[in-house]
């Protein structure tokens, strides 16, 4: 599954992308508004971007920052690792530790097979 591939929450169907890169708004399996989840992640991914362009940048808080938000909006492994490494090149020890393990529980968490 690609980053552009979305599952349905409801029925776990992996929906893929038209020619333009734009997905489902409604799942062709079970009717699933997908729209607005769609929305949100895209939302987190954008803050994932600016969290890495503030990690180029040296700017750690900035960076720390813009992942937590992604984290909040949906836990993946890209908003946790540049949530850790933030913290880690602040020195915040504590705070890059418990990240680390977050970073963990979703790399798991995503290499397990969806329910069926
Ligand atoms: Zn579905």
């Amino acid at each position: 599954m690609s980053v552009h591939e979305f599952p349905c929450p409801s029925c776990r169907r992996v929906n893929p992308v038209d020619s333009e890169g734009r997905e489902a708004a409604r799942c062709p399996r079970c009717g699933c508004e997908l729209e607005m989840l769609v929305r949100i992640r895209e939302a987190a991914d954008a803050r994932v971007r600016k969290a890495r362009a503030a990690l180029a940048g040296g700017f750690y808080l900035d960076a720390a920052h813009a992942a937590a938000e992604s984290w909040s909006l949906r836990a993946s492994a890209e908003a946790a690792g540049c949530a850790f490494l933030g913290e880690l090149l602040q020195g915040n020890l504590a705070r890059a530790a418990r990240w680390n393990r977050r970073l963990n529980t979703v790399t798991e968490a995503e290499i397990r097979p969806p329910a069926s």
